[in-house]
């Protein structure tokens, strides 16, 4: 069995999301008891934000470099990093390892075309939504993304570090959160991407009459495949 090495704490509560993933997909595939080799590097979230709030990608890219060579040298073979946001530093940690680094944004792309879909409404940070290094991921791919509006970037990034990377899930929040979605539903994503890892905390299919990928979800069936 190969093991899967994540690089985490980003934040600890989709950490563990990730962790009792793993285990629940690969019993339901491979029997009760079938628990994969799992090495988790937790990271101090305080460290990113502050990167994150400064603009430091140089900072945080070496920090999950080091992350992840730490990993390697537990002997994970494949590595994940447990966020959509820090998938802005994927150069970094691909160039510091020789194993491979599985990427969310694939992952993602690859349950939106098996939905066979052609758009998506793109959740997740204001850094994710602000930059380009994950929208134009699925642009690539023949994607079309349809974002939230700058007021609603700002209330789901407030959700975020606010609420769920702190563990607080509000039904005000998920409320809102169905509203954002919704509109750019209307405004033509075909399919919701929970693209932060917190956000299943927060919301599940059973909440919309329309498709919801859950980046957590596709990024831990990415692992199992693999
Ligand atoms: N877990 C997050 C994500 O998927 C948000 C926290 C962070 O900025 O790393 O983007």
């Amino acid at each position: 069995m190969r093991r899967i090495g994540l690089i985490g704490g980003l934040s600890w509560e989709s950490t563990s999301t990730y962790y009792r993933l793993l285990n629940e997909i690969s019993a339901q595939r491979l029997g009760a008891w079938h628990q994969p080799s799992v090495l988790i590097d937790s990271l101090n979230f305080e460290e990113i934000v502050k990167c994150q709030q400064s603009g430091d990608w140089t900072e945080s890219g070496k920090i999950l470099a080091e992350s992840a060579q730490r990993l390697a040298s537990g002997g994970a073979k494949v590595l994940a990093i447990c966020a959509n946001t820090m998938h802005v530093n994927y150069p970094d940690v691909v160039g510091a390892v020789s194993i491979p680094v599985l990427d969310i944004r694939d992952a993602m792309v690859h349950e939106v075309r098996a939905l066979g879909a052609h758009s998506l409404s793109l959740l997740g940070t204001k850094y994710l939504l602000e930059g380009d290094f994950y929208s134009s991921h699925f642009e690539r791919a023949s994607i079309h993304v349809v974002k939230p509006s700058p007021m609603q970037t700002q209330e789901l990034q407030e959700m975020i570090f606010e609420e769920l990377t702190q563990g607080v899930v509000k039904d005000s929040s998920r409320e809102r959160f169905m509203e954002i979605a919704s509109d750019c539903q209307l405004r033509g994503g075909e399919v919701v991407g929970l693209c932060c890892t917190e956000f299943g905390l927060l919301v599940d299919e059973s909440n919309a009459s329309w498709p919801f990928i859950d980046s957590t979800a596709a990024h831990v069936k990415a692992l199992l495949n693999f």
